[in-house]
């Protein structure tokens, strides 16, 4: 069907015809037989989340692997995997940083948290916090009463959300050293093959790295291992091109799914946080594309063009996992990426660099302080330090979220948990995490392929 430059224009029909259809099966529910409702959903899951999506995860660690061996063997040396790394790093870190900056000065100058919707909000805690202490009759602000504030209504949206509830917690019971241990120093030490059959990216990293290191000292005596992974790597692409021929209709079915059973989500009352975050994500590419032009010589137009079809699959598949490998596709074929570059950093960008995630943290809690702040259960100042430490975490929250969907809202939790921000307010972001995590996962895969062109271009030029 769809082939090469074309796809694109398909998977925005595909999009359009499933955002429409899904917004009349949202509206008119109640007139449409339920068992024919039932076998939509069903069918629009099954060829949406189970077989698109599902294809595109069964690539991902057999992709990485290969990926990164047949990058570092190609390298001439294993000083110029130091060199490409080094550069990766530096970059993944500082634009990171800047992500954040730009979300801090969005969620200050818009100030969501003080709009009148917000103010409702809070008014609303008010009184539940009332009603707390008449019916419990506890005494603020006694530890007590401070226990008794959890009943309250943020709580309780973790009935419908008990799986995100429960692992919010299960993230913010440990301290900072077991976190350290448990997510990033027992993950790469596992055994490979563990980590290939649960698509432990960290593992997989790590591994490959040593397995291409390994075959750069050895030279020949390794070329059959190289080779294997070489042909491998052509084998992943090839098979990624097949899957996103199913793209158009897939993502029609997603996006179709996700209207009929959300609708269009309820912004109301979080309608200025959602802007806050739009408009700190839409300044933050326009900066994405200023560095692709300035270190990367390459103008924002053909980095924007070649990479549309990653973006879209980002934005509908909210998982940059997922996307990996159309990432790859678009960036060594369009963009002209050299493959040793691409083949290194697209991997561990997809897994640690998450601009779009880190920017989302530090405006997410800040909000809730401006909202919630003051109230008996968060007596938290926005102070220059406590600017810092959200800051901070949210830049080391976001490489330790998952490439996969709401993985941010989890590690919101690190956050909160550093400034004092009970976690039980978190829920509140719920209704429009879905939403917003289009917007962060697309830019999560545009700082990826923005910090290849600029690592490859400053390569170059050496
Ligand atoms: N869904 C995002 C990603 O896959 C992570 C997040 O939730 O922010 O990049």
């Amino acid at each position: 069907m769809a082939q090469g430059s074309k796809l694109h224009r398909w998977i925005i029909i595909g999009m359009i015809l499933g955002f429409i259809f899904g917004l009349l099966l949202n509206i008119y529910q109640s007139a449409i037989n339920p068992s024919v409702m039932e076998n939509i959903l069903w069918y629009t899951k099954l060829l949406g989340k189970d077989l698109f999506i599902g294809s595109l995860k069964m690539i991902i660690a057999p992709l990485i692997l290969a990926s990164i061996v047949n990058g570092i063997c190609s390298l001439p040396s294993s000083d110029q995997l130091g060199d490409i790394g080094i550069k990766t790093l530096i970059y993944y870190f500082s634009t990171t940083a800047i992500a954040v900056t730009i979300g801090l000065i969005a969620v200050f100058v818009i100030s969501p948290g003080t709009k009148e919707s917000s103010v409702k909000i809070r008014n609303n805690r008010i009184e539940e916090i009332n009603e707390i202490q008449k019916k419990y009759d506890v005494q603020q602000p006694s530890s007590s009463f401070i226990n008794f504030l959890s009943i309250g209504s943020g709580a309780s949206a973790d009935e419908a959300n008990s799986k995100k509830w429960s692992r919010l917690n299960k993230g913010a019971t440990r301290s900072p050293g077991e976190m350290l241990r448990q997510d990033i120093l027992l993950k790469i030490l596992k055994n490979p093959f563990d980590s290939l059959a649960n698509t432990n990216s960290l593992g997989i990293i790590v591994f490959a790295i040593l397995i291409g290191l390994a075959c750069l000292v050895l030279g020949d005596a390794a070329s059959g291992v190289s080779n294997f992974f070489s042909s491998l790597n052509l084998v992943m692409n090839t098979i990624t091109m097949w899957v996103m021929k199913l793209s158009p209709i897939a993502i029609a079915c997603l996006i179709t799914n996700m209207m009929a059973t959300q609708g269009i989500p309820a912004l109301q009352s979080l309608s200025w946080y959602c802007i806050t975050v739009v408009v700190g994500i839409a300044f933050h590419i326009i900066f994405l594309l200023i560095i692709v032009q300035v270190f990367g010589k390459m103008s924002p137009f053909t980095f924007l063009k070649g990479m549309r079809e990653a973006w879209l699959i980002a934005f509908s598949t909210t998982s940059s996992a997922a996307t990996l490998p159309v990432t790859i596709r678009n960036v060594e074929e369009n963009l002209k990426v050299d493959k040793k570059v691409s083949n290194f950093a697209l991997p561990v960008g997809a897994t640690c660099n998450m601009d779009g995630t880190a920017l989302y943290e530090g405006v997410a809690v800040i909000f809730m302080i401006q909202v919630f702040g003051g109230l008996a259960d968060v007596p938290i100042d926005l102070t220059p330090a406590k600017t810092i430490i959200i800051f901070i975490t949210a830049v080391l929250a976001s490489v330790g979220a998952a490439a996969v969907p709401s993985a941010g809202l989890i590690t919101m939790a690190i956050v909160a948990k550093a400034v004092g921000l009970p976690l039980y307010y978190i829920p509140i972001l719920y209704a429009v995490d879905h939403l917003l995590d289009q917007f962060r996962t697309s830019t999560n895969v545009l700082g990826d392929a923005a910090g290849t062109v600029i690592v490859d271009r400053l390569r170059k030029k050496k």
